[in-house]
């Protein structure tokens, strides 16, 4: 389907201005309003067009970017938050208190309570799961107590005593809206809100649920486990669909929103996937070569220090750090080499060392690669 002109929707010239182009949607919108114009989709698609053509236009940057670049330049990413699939009714409504001011937004009302009943939904909750390196590396089942609100086992959840009784709502007749013609200044106008009586149900209890009164849900505690995939990260959220708090009489759960949290190692620092451990090895065995021991994430690692081995080494032990979330493949073990510089000596070792003081083999004699720092660095880490 090809667009059509943002300014041909709202029929004013290009060089309109701010005010003219607000009167002109205002207009459009009360023309083509879903309530003036009850089952016509026609109706309905012009709405949603001016809509989205005055969501462009009355955006300075939005609007510039639209004259440059027409449609083209609204997809995507480049639309920066603007549309790809059109705007939901929802959005436009939300639109309204801007255009029509207080008074008028208020008649419009909440735009979704004029289409059908209203479900009750529960409210998401959140909680925090801290975990270690080792149960990153591997992924983790967790058990979490969390306290909620649960359907109420007295009424299984309606809010009604003894299996549910109920009358369809005398205000709304059960549509769970209330319809109201005014007068405005641009004509009659019919208006829609949720119904005050029973809240958009349509339907009131007779006789209320004790346990619950009414409500349909109670507090409660609940263990939920929560299985943890490898590779997740400080900051990264998981949701677990309908296990948040259960909706009042019989609506929809809301979600588990679970926040990951890292505990720290002792010895291991995430980067990425990557892990690196910091290790000191002394100067003899940086000169002479050694066999040392490196901390992995499910023990220890043996590694060949060769013969004189530089402080600001690295070395890769592949597949030894942590996996990727979203991908295939594992990080590395990235030990980062330090030479410990004794801070005290006894008067053997310092006749030990100034003998060696201005031997040609101690005297720093870099090559060119090992002078330059950012070399190392990208050989290291690429
Ligand atoms: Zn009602
Ligand atoms: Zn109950």
């Amino acid at each position: 389907m090809t667009k059509r002109d943002y300014y041909e929707i709202l029929e004013v010239d290009r060089n309109a201005g701010e005010a003219e182009i607000k009167k002109a949607y205002r207009k459009m919108a009360l023309k083509y309003h879903p309530d003036k114009n009850p089952n016509d989709k026609a109706a309905e698609e012009k709405f949603k067009e001016a809509a989205e053509a005055y969501e462009v236009l009355s955006n300075p940057e939005k609007k510039a970017r639209y004259d440059r670049y027409g449609h083209a330049g609204m997809g995507g990413a480049a639309g920066g938050g603007g549309f790809s699939g059109g705007m939901s009714m929802d959005d436009i409504f939300s639109q309204f208190g801007d255009i029509f001011g207080g008074a008028f937004g208020g008649a419009f009302g909440g735009g979704s309570s004029s289409r059908g009943r209203r479900v009750n939904k529960g409210s998401n909750l959140r909680v925090k799961v801290k975990l270690s390196l080792q149960e990153i590396a591997t992924g983790v089942e967790k058990k979490i107590k969390v306290s909620k609100y649960v359907s109420c086992k007295s009424c299984s959840g309606t809010g009604a005593e003894s299996g549910g009784s109920y009358s369809t709502c005398s205000t709304c007749h059960g549509t769970g809206h209330v319809t109201r013609v005014t007068s405005t200044f641009l004509g009659q106008m019919q208006t829609t809100s949720t119904c005050p009586t029973c809240g958009g149900e349509g339907r009131v209890i007779t006789k209320k649920c004790t346990h619950c009164q009414g409500n349909g849900i109670v507090r409660d505690e609940e263990v939920i486990p929560i299985n943890i995939p490898a590779g997740v990260a400080e900051g990264m959220q998981l949701s677990l669909s309908g296990k948040g708090n259960a909706g009042a009489r019989g609506g929809v759960p809301g979600d588990l929103i679970v926040l990951i949290e890292e505990k720290k190692h002792p010895e291991l620092e995430r980067d990425g996937n990557n892990l690196i451990h910091n290790l000191f090895i002394s100067v003899p065995d940086a000169a002479l070569g050694a066999q040392v021991e490196v901390p992995t994430i499910d023990g220890k690692a043996r590694v060949k220090i060769a013969p004189g081995t530089q402080p600001g080494k690295i070395l890769r032990l592949k597949g030894k750090g942590l996996p990727s979330v979203n991908s295939y493949g594992t990080g590395d073990l990235l030990v980062n080499i330090n030479v410990w510089i004794p801070k005290e000596l006894n008067k053997e070792e310092k006749q030990q060392l100034e003998k060696m003081q201005h031997s040609p083999n101690f005297t720093p004699n870099p090559t060119a690669s090992e002078k330059r720092f950012f070399d190392r660095m990208r050989e290291y880490f690429s």
